[in-house]
């Protein structure tokens, strides 16, 4: 704390993952010796900088732009890119700390990274947030490469965005490098499965917990946070599995649909007409628009916390062991607060965290590279299958674990651990760099 001052978030997932290696640590005395703990926590490099642009009326903004490389034992850096007004630096790193055992929990050669900036799309036209990117990336682009660092998208970069910042990388390099960024249009070296990976990923790790414990996701009431990109696709895949997802929302409000939220409409709502959440509810009948409020109120047996950090907090915890939860999965970064993850716990709630069930993501962005490297493009099906080979694989790590370290069921010390070990293996192989 007294090294990273003002970074609670930084500070909060440090913590959390600190909290569970006790036992490795103790069985792994060259960890310590190595100061393994302290090199991970501080990044190999931390890149902050100016990002002017000019909007629709001729106005100079400046926002700031960060590129966190935290950690490249496993592979080159790794993560996605944030735009949101909340962005700083604290965020950036605690995103790219967890990063780093996310990655490792995948089972491939990636290490971990994350960036964006403070710059908020939202309300601006598609110019603006082209000259946005074009100079977001005029900075970025020297510290990128496909075995250097390869960004990807998150909250408030999707493809339009990732398509600005290619069409940049590109002209600034003088370079047609696919694999240096992912999340790209199926057209230009994108993978199929890369938009729904992060979503259908978290239902299928959601689904392989119920299996453990002899049940399934077929006939469970589910609410999802949130209604981009992870949600979106969660509520998809869930549907699929025989589930009803009642709720979702967006930063204004939720909206309830008894019938089962419409995915087909809340894609026109929020991917096409870029709108408020409350627009679906105005279209669908039956749905009703709860402005502010906490769409933890509503009862589920399956809670997917899908929109920001630490949305779901103690409150909201002992309301949903009110109304029946017995999962919760974390599609988006940390959004279960410490003392929420203590009220599920207690209330013997499955409970998986973000580092494990939404890295779908990221593993598929890999999928990508391999597709790019190879210059072939699978089909969905294929593309698919492949995700949930991984998931089960990022489902095993974490149970396998959990037991080996007296602890069975319990996904944080097993996803905190098994990511632990092997990047502290890596880095004691190579040495104090
Ligand atoms: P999107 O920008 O597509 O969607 C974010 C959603 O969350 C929107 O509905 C947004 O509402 C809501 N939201 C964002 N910030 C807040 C806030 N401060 N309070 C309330 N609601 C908020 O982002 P993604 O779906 O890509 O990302 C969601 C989460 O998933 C993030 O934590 C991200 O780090 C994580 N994640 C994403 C991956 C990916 O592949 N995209 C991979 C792994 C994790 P509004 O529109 O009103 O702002």
């Amino acid at each position: 704390a007294r090294r990273n001052p003002d970074e609670p978030e930084f500070q909060q997932a440090v913590l959390e993952v600190l909290d569970s290696l006790s036992p490795a640590l103790s069985r792994h005395p060259e960890y310590a010796r190595e100061r393994i703990l302290e090199r991970l926590c501080e990044p190999e490099r931390q890149i902050v900088f100016r990002v002017p642009w000019r909007d629709d009326q001729g106005r100079v903004h400046v926002n700031r732009g960060f590129r966190v490389e935290f950690n490249s034992a496993l592979g080159p850096y790794k993560g996605g890119l944030r735009f949101h007004p909340s962005v700083n630096l604290g965020v950036v790193k605690f995103l790219g700390f967890e990063q780093i055992f996310k990655n490792a929990l995948t089972g491939m050669s990636i290490g971990g990274g994350k960036g964006g900036s403070d710059f908020d799309p939202k309300g601006r036209s598609d110019t603006e947030v082209e000259r946005f990117c074009q100079s977001f990336m005029t900075e970025l682009h020297r510290h990128l490469g496909e075995h250097t660092d390869v960004p990807a998208g998150d909250i408030g970069v999707g493809g339009r965005e990732i398509g600005y910042l290619f069409g940049q990388y590109r002209r600034l390099a003088n370079r047609w490098e696919a694999g240096v960024i992912t999340g790209k249009g199926l057209d230009w070296g994108g993978s199929r499965v890369r938009t729904e990976a992060t979503g259908y990923g978290n239902v299928l790790f959601t689904q392989r917990m119920l299996e453990r414990v002899g049940q399934s996701l077929d006939g469970q009431r589910v609410v999802v946070s949130g209604s981009g990109n992870v949600a979106i696709y969660s509520v998809e895949k869930a549907r699929q599995l025989g589930a009803t997802v009642v709720a979702c929302s967006d930063s204004t409000g939720h909206v309830v649909d008894e019938r089962g939220i419409d995915v087909d409409l809340l894609r026109q709502v929020k991917e096409v007409e870029r709108e408020r959440i409350s627009v679906y509810a105005e279209r669908r009948t039956g749905a009703r628009y709860v402005e502010g409020g906490s769409v933890w109120d509503v009862p589920c047996t399956v809670a997917l916390p899908s929109a920001t950090q630490n949305e779901l907090d103690a409150d909201a915890a002992r309301t949903l062991v009110r109304g029946g939860v017995k999962v919760v999965s974390e599609g988006a970064n940390m959004p279960t607060t410490p003392e929420a993850v203590r009220v599920l716990r207690e209330a013997k709630v499955l409970f998986a965290p973000g580092k494990a069930a939404n890295a779908g993501g990221v593993a598929t962005s890999v999928l990508e590279m391999r597709q790019n490297a190879r210059r072939t493009s699978w089909s969905f099906e294929h593309a698919e299958q492949e995700l949930a080979e991984v998931m089960a694989g990022i489902h095993d790590r974490c149970e396998e674990a959990a037991e080996r370290y007296g602890a069975p069921g319990d996904y944080v010390l097993g996803a905190n651990v098994a990511g632990f070990e092997r990047v502290a293996g890596a880095m004691l192989a190579q040495g104090l760099v």
